[in-house]
């Protein structure tokens, strides 16, 4: 039995696609990334994996999940850069999206009119609940929508967003693993009622 995610690899090898994984901090969307990019892998697919060469929290040119699940990637600054990469490729990973331009959207429509599978993950909101980056036009446009939740810390039901536990107004903290925490709907708001945290 195959999953609806993976029938087309068999079927349709070079049939242009995007798909977008998204969802909170420790939801597993990198480990979800790398799951199906290891499958194309073992399907003797060529894999180019990208990132924005800002997130260097753990490593230069590993693309590197919080269970330390890894695989090589390129750090790259534009979006753009992406096109100078792939030909010869058949399928596209890019992980944390949100911290791409909006350029990336016509990046990957172009690399699936050119039938490779594009595969990209990043965080639907940021700390506030507000859509991130290209994700929300990332979204409308894909093939296939998956979101991943983790688990809310103060009740054990899916998370809805990261929560940030320090008092700061920047978009971006690196270092999330200590500055954030996942928490559903009503845990957040309870949080921001409270500001326990401020
Ligand atoms: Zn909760």
């Amino acid at each position: 039995m195959i999953s609806g995610s993976e029938e087309h690899i068999f079927q349709f090898p070079r049939k242009g696609r995007i798909e977008v994984v998204c969802g909170s901090m420790f939801s597993g969307k990198t480990e979800e990334l790398i799951r199906r990019l290891k499958r194309a892998q073992f399907a003797r697919q060529r894999v180019e994996i990208f990132k924005p060469a800002m997130d260097s929290r753990y490593s230069e040119e590993m693309v590197v999940s919080h269970d330390k699940n890894q695989i090589p990637s390129t750090p790259i600054d534009t979006s753009a850069s992406i096109l100078l990469f792939t030909s010869e490729i058949d399928v596209v990973g890019i992980d944390e999206a949100q911290f791409f331009d909006e350029g990336l959207v016509d990046v990957c429509n172009q690399l699936a009119a050119d039938g490779i599978r594009v595969i990209v993950a990043g965080l639907d909101m940021d700390y506030k609940g507000v859509p991130f980056g290209p994700i929300p036009h990332l979204m409308a446009i894909a093939d296939e929508v998956t979101k991943v939740h983790a688990i809310c810390v103060g009740c054990g039901q899916l998370a809805y967003l990261s929560h940030r536990t320090v008092a700061d107004d920047k978009r971006v903290l690196l270092g999330e693993q200590t500055l954030y925490e996942p928490l559903c709907r009503s845990c957040y708001a309870k949080a921001e009622n409270t500001n326990q945290y401020e």
